[in-house]
């Protein structure tokens, strides 16, 4: 799908410069028109669009291999067994764990957090203990800790973040000085794009004997994770937002915690022995998936990931990042518009907000004209509070995208202009 600076073959051991246009023609929903207008898609940051492999793999699971997993005797079944492994194994080499075990499939990010804070903070966290959020967290990784803490007395900290959207270290420093237990940041901040400094703030909190989580929903699409250099205790992702189907995420975790956490749900193909009595459960990953898995999802997840391989996660940045810079500097152009969200080190995402218009009539008119974009709180009302604004406009770049579409946003957005002037 690219061509490669120097050699021309489909290696990937240099940065590829990406061929957008014969990226755009694997993925069917880019050809679409909205409005009668070409559809330009720049809502990567709440969904991704699919490749045409993660489709054809749902479509030919469904017609020609359908069959469930782990119960079976029969062909079809050990088969359908056999393809979740291997996705499994995928996921495993896609964030470099250790063990393919330390892989818990989820319905998504939300609910690999929502894991963590039942099977091991509720287990692991005492009354006094302490839980360290950013100011910028997608609400599904802070509603979840702060019921939590209201559960089990723990109190909950806030990392602040200047102007530009940056976490201050130095206050995360004085934050972990006190009794820090558990600290659950994003790698990447949906709201504003700031790519948060994970491996110093890993590294702070186990200095200072605290567990980690890193929400990955933004991080996982645009950059390299390595589970094992981070020393991470927690990583998630959602299968949707790298280009794979609905209804399926990752969580990564510790051998360690994993075998000491209590399960998260109980039914099926978690148990060993089961009697009226008593119930024994199996082992990780199992312990923590119980009933039937979304294994269809599962199983067309692996041709997502193969797709961000194929392509390098070098390669993906550096066209992003290009987008990001551009955008960035049209849009300043735009009379009255302003930037929420300007950290130096920013993946894929622009929010914005408009003189005298609300995020949602800027939607509106650019929906007119074919262009996705999202308006509102994007779940982080703690966010838009820093910033002192009910709601943003935010682009979100993929791969896919291309300077075209963003002169078509900032034509979009000089009609804006017009209309609400
Ligand atoms: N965290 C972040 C940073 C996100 O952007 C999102 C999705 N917008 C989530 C968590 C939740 O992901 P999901 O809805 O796929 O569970």
């Amino acid at each position: 799908m690219g061509e490669r600076g120097t050699q021309g073959d489909d290696s990937m051991l240099t940065t590829q410069v990406l061929d957008v246009e014969r990226i755009r023609a694997e993925f069917p929903m880019l050809s679409s028109r909205m409005n009668g207008h070409p559809l330009v898609y720049l809502d990567n940051a709440a969904t991704t669009q699919k490749p045409r492999a993660v489709i054809d793999r749902l479509v030919h699971f469904y017609e020609k291999e359908y069959a469930t997993v782990r119960r079976g005797v029969y062909t079809f079944s050990q088969d359908s067994t056999r393809e979740c492994d291997l996705v499994r194994e995928k996921c495993r080499e896609f964030l470099n764990a250790a063990k393919s075990s330390e892989i818990i499939f989820t319905r998504g990010t939300t609910e690999a957090i929502n894991l963590v804070v039942s099977a091991f903070g509720r287990k692991f966290l005492k009354k006094g203990d302490t839980v360290i959020l950013s100011t910028i967290e997608h609400h599904s990784n802070l509603v979840p800790w702060q019921q939590l803490c209201e559960e089990k007395g723990l109190t909950l900290k806030v990392i602040p973040v200047d102007d530009r959207g940056e976490l201050l270290l130095e206050e995360y420093k004085k934050l972990l000085s006190a009794r820090a237990s558990m600290v659950a940041v994003t790698h990447v901040s949906n709201a504003l794009g700031t790519v948060n400094p994970i491996g110093e703030i890993v590294k702070l909190a186990h200095e200072a004997g605290a567990w980690v989580l890193i929400d990955g929903a933004q991080g996982a699409p645009h950059l390299e994770v390595d589970v094992r250099a981070l020393d991470c205790d927690f990583y998630c992702f959602s299968g949707h937002k790298i280009y794979g189907p609905t209804g399926v995420g990752v969580l990564y975790a510790k051998e360690k915690h994993l075998e000491a956490m209590d399960p998260y749900h109980f039914g099926g193909d978690m148990i060993e022995t089961v009697t009226f009595e008593k119930t024994t459960f199996t082992k990780p990953p199992h312990k923590f998936e119980a009933g039937t898995p979304p294994f269809a999802e599962i199983i067309a997840l692996g041709p997502a990931i193969d797709t961000i391989e194929t392509l390098g996660f070098e390669s993906i940045a550096a066209h992003e990042q290009e987008l990001l810079e551009y955008a960035a500097r049209r849009l300043r152009e735009v009379p009255g518009l302003r930037l929420i969200g300007e950290a130096k080190e920013k993946a894929s995402v622009i929010s914005f907000v408009m003189e005298g218009t609300h995020p949602h009539d800027i939607g509106t008119v650019l929906d007119q004209e074919g262009i996705a974009i999202r308006a509102g709180h994007h779940c982080a009302q703690p966010t838009m509070r820093r910033f002192g604004v009910a709601a943003t406009a935010r682009a979100s770049f993929a791969f896919y995208n291309t300077k075209e579409e963003v002169d078509k946003l900032v034509s979009g957005l000089y009609k804006v202009v017009e209309i609400f002037r």
